[in-house]
């Protein structure tokens, strides 16, 4: 049944685990998400990116989570990952997305208040939820690229007047995670999440979690993070599958049988993050 993200993140905070929120971009990963979630009775946010949704298109988008949502026993959210103007989440929300996210991450604090409570209001009015980012978190992500030294953290004081005054549902916050590959070990700073959920009381989100040590996210989630993004090891898991398929079988010219071992490769690492974030049988319906 496709639900709004609050409705799922509120349970992940109350019973302190995490939702996984995973990158689509074609029927065979969404077919990967919603298989490993049916199997280990999970929640899950399937979530389109602005690469995402310029790849396959907004409405082939919101036609494969629609029908993915409608037709699971389990509970799923479909967001929009990194929403970048008012113009496009509007569309997303007109397609039947359930969840977005509006990025005002790269405006000072008062015009991201600004801009995330505008979308906030018009979103709420028909009944879907909001993510918003405060702090800067670095790395590529599709399009996107924030440099080390443009990247910073999150301030805990900034974060309480940002949730009071947006009315924002769910926040991104910047805690030491970046989008892609990383170089180096990442470190989570757990003493800025927590000082940040003492004065936030909604859930709180991780990106660029692909490549953290399970330890760490273990320590994060109950610290507050109840929502995890993952893209790059998914993306990993495809490539590597699809790449092992046609140099063992280069002859084979069928398109479900190159794929077929990469949707299974996909649903294997989900279903590996659905035990590390918790979210195995919370599927509360
Ligand atoms: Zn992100």
């Amino acid at each position: 049944m496709l639900v709004t993200g609050k409705e799922l993140l509120l349970d992940a905070q109350k019973n302190k685990y995490a939702v996984g929120a995973f990158n689509i971009n074609n029927m065979e990963i969404v077919q990967a998400i919603v298989s490993a979630a049916e199997e280990l009775d999970s929640p899950v946010i399937i979530q389109a990116s602005q690469g995402g949704l310029k790849y396959a298109g907004v409405e082939y988008i919101a036609a494969l989570g629609k029908l993915a949502g409608r037709n699971s026993r389990v509970p799923i959210a479909l967001h929009l990952d990194h929403g970048t103007d008012f113009d496009q989440v509007m569309q997303c929300i007109r397609h039947g997305f359930t969840s977005v996210m509006i990025d005002g991450s790269r405006f000072p604090l008062e015009e991201n208040i600004a801009f995330t409570k505008r979308v906030v209001e018009i979103a709420h009015a028909v009944g879907v939820t909001v993510e918003a980012e405060l702090g800067k978190i670095g790395g590529t992500e599709d399009h996107i690229t924030v440099s080390e030294k443009d990247a910073t953290f999150t301030d805990p004081e900034e974060a309480r007047r940002f949730a009071e005054e947006t009315g924002v549902d769910y926040l991104a916050i910047a805690v030491g995670t970046a989008h892609g590959v990383y170089k180096g070990e990442p470190k989570l700073d757990y003493d800025r999440i927590s000082e940040i959920r003492e004065v936030v009381d909604i859930p709180l989100v991780l990106h660029g979690s692909s490549g953290v040590p399970t330890e760490s996210l273990q320590k994060a989630i109950p610290l507050g993070i109840c929502k995890i993004n993952i893209d790059t090891d998914i993306r990993a898991a495809f490539a590597n599958a699809v790449g092992d398929f046609v140099r063992a079988n280069p002859d084979e010219i069928d398109p479900r049988k190159i794929l077929s071992p990469a949707t299974a490769a996909m649903k294997e690492k989900i279903m590996e993050k659905m035990h590390i974030f918790g979210s195995v049988g919370k599927a509360w319906k």
